[in-house]
């Protein structure tokens, strides 16, 4: 340790120091007996508390250095010598910024030069300061003066707030970042949004805003579980990154969107460039656990200054176009326009209608007739629903059942298709027709209510309706989630009599191998496969497949979509057994269904 000797030569030197300055700069007082008094006052307590003044000094955790007004240091703390890594020796005789390598030290930022201009204190952050690892310090300068009042030089201390920043900058990160694919989110998006919105706004420059959703993604999450799903955004992210440089922003804001900002463009050419690169290089086949998954995605892109004149605006502008272009195709991106905004409003009120619509008596069944494709004989119907509502018409299952399934209407909506299949029906047999099967489509969200075996036995018990005649439309996706249970349900309605059907076969992930344990009935082939039957080679190879297949497995065979003779004849030279397509009938209402039958029997 520093011994008494040294620390009063500290002392000393600093006074004389001081004495030199006030005579330099012409001070009127008098200095000498000013610093006379002040010295042996000093000394005099010095003499019974240095040694623990000086521990204090030394040992308080905040670094120390006391300056002259010619910036030369007069005394430094351990800890602050500690902090900078160096020796006390190599200290002594210096100024502050030869050892202090503070980035803005020695310039008018500098602490001790606006305490020697006058101001009593300042505080003031510095990062960096030292060239072997950055620190954050807050350092406060305070002037010291002489019991005169007069300014004798500046104390500054240094307290290391490195952790403190360490902690803030964490959680910015849980402020401004999202924690799964580690970009920034939607608090963060809309900060350097409002930013770059500033600067286009000043300098008359453009804005774009892209919105981005992947266009599978619920199914993939749904079927393949969420760790599959979570890898898969981080994935998403780190392409997106790619694409998308610095200067600009890609966040993601919620499940599977995000926003992108690009405030460097200067026309929507460019804007239109990158939505292309973001479609292409999320095109690219993603391997996940050996699964190979293919993705596509839908952009909605808004312009400052076209498309909006506030940053909430831009960015639901955004949205919506995003909106619009997953209603037009896949794999699609789409600039913001009037006609969206209209669009928009219409898939809001889609949803507010869609709550009052049973209510309103808005919905009625149609029943397609399904055939069998050696005797011509109509086996069964399949029943689809119909919205017919009063200020927006007719409107198709397409459009509004995707929505009911995210919005769990389709739970009272399926009960009353259900219902309403049931008691039409019975209603037929009770005319004494030959009995026909109907086929009601499933939404697996139907499936999974706690009380649908119950829902399904009180319905054909209340309408009288015999199960045996029941079908459910099913599509692959039962064989991913929740399987043993799906099986279980599926069991208990075979055990009623109902037989199941597996719709849309070909165009999902199931593996066969899961296939094969579901309890089924039938197959039916995907109308995508058989649309383009009479020309597309590989369709007709699918369809031959699947018509194999399902009789290796024993189960019957359906093909929809049938509009063409050539189509109707490659299946049945295929073996197919039943057939349903606009060829042989359109979906049909209950009176219609009652004449066709009529002129069969
Ligand atoms: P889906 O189950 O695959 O039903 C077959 C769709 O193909 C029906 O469309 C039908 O009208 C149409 N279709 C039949 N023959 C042909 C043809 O020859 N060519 C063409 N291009 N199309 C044909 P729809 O009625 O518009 O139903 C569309 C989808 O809406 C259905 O597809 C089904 O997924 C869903 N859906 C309809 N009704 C219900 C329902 O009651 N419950 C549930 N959960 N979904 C339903
Ligand atoms: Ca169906
Ligand atoms: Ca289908």
């Amino acid at each position: 340790m520093i011994g008494y000797n040294k620390f009063f030569d500290y002392w000393f030197h600093y006074l004389v120091k001081v004495k030199n300055k006030y005579k330099s700069i012409g001070n009127k007082k008098p200095a000498k007996a000013l610093i006379n008094k002040d010295l042996y006052e000093t000394l005099d307590m010095l003499k019974t508390t240095n040694e623990e003044l000086y521990q204090i000094f030394n040992l308080t955790a905040d670094g120390m250095l006391v300056i002259d007004p010619d910036y030369n240091i007069l005394r430094i703390n351990e800890t602050l010598l500690a902090l900078l890594g160096i020796d006390r020796e190599k200290a002594e005789g210096k100024k502050c910024f030869d050892i202090l390598h503070c980035t803005n030290y020695h310039t008018t930022n500098c602490p001790a030069n606006g305490v020697l201009s006058g101001m009593g204190k300042i505080e003031y952050e510095e990062e960096k300061i030292f060239n072997k690892e950055k620190k954050y310090f807050v350092i406060t300068a305070t002037s010291l003066k002489n019991t005169e009042g007069q300014l004798i030089g500046v104390v500054e201390t240094f307290k290391d707030v490195t952790e403190l920043k360490q902690t803030e900058k964490e959680i910015k990160k849980l402020i401004y970042y999202d924690a799964l694919t580690e970009l920034p989110n939607r608090a963060y998006f809309v900060m350097q949004f409002e930013k770059a919105f500033a600067v286009a706004k000043a300098k008359e420059g453009m804005l774009a805003v892209m919105f981005l959703d992947l266009d599978d993604f619920k199914y993939i999450n749904d079927t393949f579980g969420h760790s599959i799903g979570d890898k898969m955004l981080k994935n998403v992210a780190q392409r997106l990154k790619t694409i998308i440089h610095d200067e600009d922003v890609v966040s993601r804001i919620g499940g599977d969107e995000f926003t992108i900002l690009l405030s460097k463009i200067k026309n929507m050419d460019e804007a239109a460039n990158v939505a292309e690169a973001l479609l292409n290089i999320l095109q690219k086949p993603f391997h996940l656990n050996e699964n190979e998954f293919v993705l596509s995605a839908s952009i909605g892109i808004s312009i400052y200054p076209m498309d909006g004149d506030d940053t909430e605006t831009i960015i639901k502008h955004a949205d919506m176009a995003m909106y619009q272009a997953k209603k037009q195709d896949i794999n699609h991106y789409k600039f913001f326009n009037s006609s969206t905004k209209k669009d928009f409003s219409n898939h809001f009120n889609l949803v507010n209608h869609l709550r009052n619509a049973i209510e309103r008596d808005e919905f009625f069944l149609t029943y397609q007739p399904q055939y069998d494709i050696r005797s011509g004989h109509i086996i069964g119907v399949e029943a689809l629903i119909r919205w017919n509502n009063a200020k927006m018409g007719m409107i198709s299952p397409t459009e509004f059942i995707p929505l009911a399934e995210d919005t769990s209407l389709i739970v009272p909506i399926g009960r009353w298709v259900l219902q309403t299949a049931c008691s039409q029906m019975k209603s037929l047999q009770d005319e004494e027709f030959p009995p026909i099967r109907v086929a009601v489509n499933l939404s697996i969200r139907q499936l999974h209510q706690p009380d649908f075996v119950e829902m399904v036995r009180d319905i054909v018990k209340e309408t009288g309706f015999d199960p045996n005649w029941l079908e459910f439309e099913i599509t692959e996706s039962i064989a991913l989630d929740k399987f043993n249970y799906n099986i279980s349900i599926l069991n208990q309605l075979k055990e009623m009599g109902i037989k199941i059907s597996l719709d849309d076969f070909g165009t999902g992930y199931s593996s066969l191998s899961y296939l094969k344990m579901l309890p089924i009935d039938t197959l039916k082939i995907d109308k995508a496969f058989i649309q383009n039957l009479a020309i597309d080679p590989s369709n007709k190879a699918i369809s031959s497949a699947i018509i194999n297949l399902s009789h290796t497995l024993h189960l019957g065979v359906i093909a929809e979509g049938i509009e063409t003779n050539e189509q109707l004849q490659c299946l049945r030279e295929q073996n197919c057994d039943y057939v349903q397509g606009f060829l042989l009938s359109k979906p049909m209402q209950l009176h219609e269904l009652r004449k066709k039958l009529q002129s069969f029997s």
